[in-house]
């Protein structure tokens, strides 16, 4: 199995050469596919598995295979959502997704609490495909009304049982009221609580599950 076996764009793949990676581990292997064919997941994986690159490339594959004609600089509306529990992680998983994309037109940012807005407004006002984002944070932007979500087409909750252990759910919910009802959806987690379970049933529909 190779990366490119599955059928990802050769911008992908390039960066992938660049970063180093020679194979999928194995929750890229089982994930990357199904993401691809447009189905909802909800993937068991813990930190230093590969799953940030489990979501992300497919993610990007997506968005470019998407994209309605020439991409103009004019007009990045969010298209994919990725919400994680804390800034070390959205930091982390922003890095990788700009590694991952930078071959591509494709524009992603992060935002996170504890730090000043206007540099992230900035950002999110000049046009972004792929945000990023802590709950909390986000909800502020939204209420600034520095972003819109009303062309997201997919969402990933990250860590989500460090999300709820934090708190996240109500945020969790008015976000994911925001989103348009067709989209498709990613949680991953490292443990399977009952919680985590309530959460998958309400947020994801028809999901595969992923276990490494
Ligand atoms: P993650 O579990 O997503 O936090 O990834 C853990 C680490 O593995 C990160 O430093 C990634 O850059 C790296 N990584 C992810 N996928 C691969 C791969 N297929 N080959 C080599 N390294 C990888």
């Amino acid at each position: 199995f190779s990366f490119a076996d599955f059928g990802l764009a050769p911008d992908i793949l390039r960066a992938l050469t660049e970063q180093g990676y020679t194979h999928p581990t194995p929750i890229q292997e089982q994930a990357i596919p199904v993401v691809l064919q447009g189905r909802d997941v909800m993937g068991a994986a813990q930190t230093g598995t590969g799953k940030t690159a489990g979501f992300s490339l497919p993610i990007i594959q997506l968005l470019l295979a998407h994209a309605s004609g020439s991409m103009s600089p004019a007009r990045h509306p969010v298209r994919a959502l990725i919400l994680t529990p804390t800034r070390e992680l959205a930091v982390q998983v922003a890095e990788n997704v700009k590694a991952y994309a930078k071959h591509t037109p494709l524009r992603s940012t992060v935002v996170f609490g504890g730090m000043d807005m206007k540099p992230q407004t900035v950002i999110l006002r000049g046009g972004v495909e792929i945000v990023i984002a802590t709950p909390g944070r986000l909800l502020d932007h939204i209420e600034q009304k520095n972003i819109s979500l009303g062309q997201v087409q997919m969402l990933v909750m990250d860590e989500a049982d460090r999300m709820l252990d934090m708190g996240f759910l109500p945020d969790l919910q008015r976000i994911i009221n925001l989103l348009p009802k067709q989209r498709q959806n990613l949680m991953f987690s490292a443990t399977f609580s009952p919680e985590i379970k309530k959460l998958a049933a309400t947020f994801l529909n028809d999901p595969l599950t992923i276990e490494v």
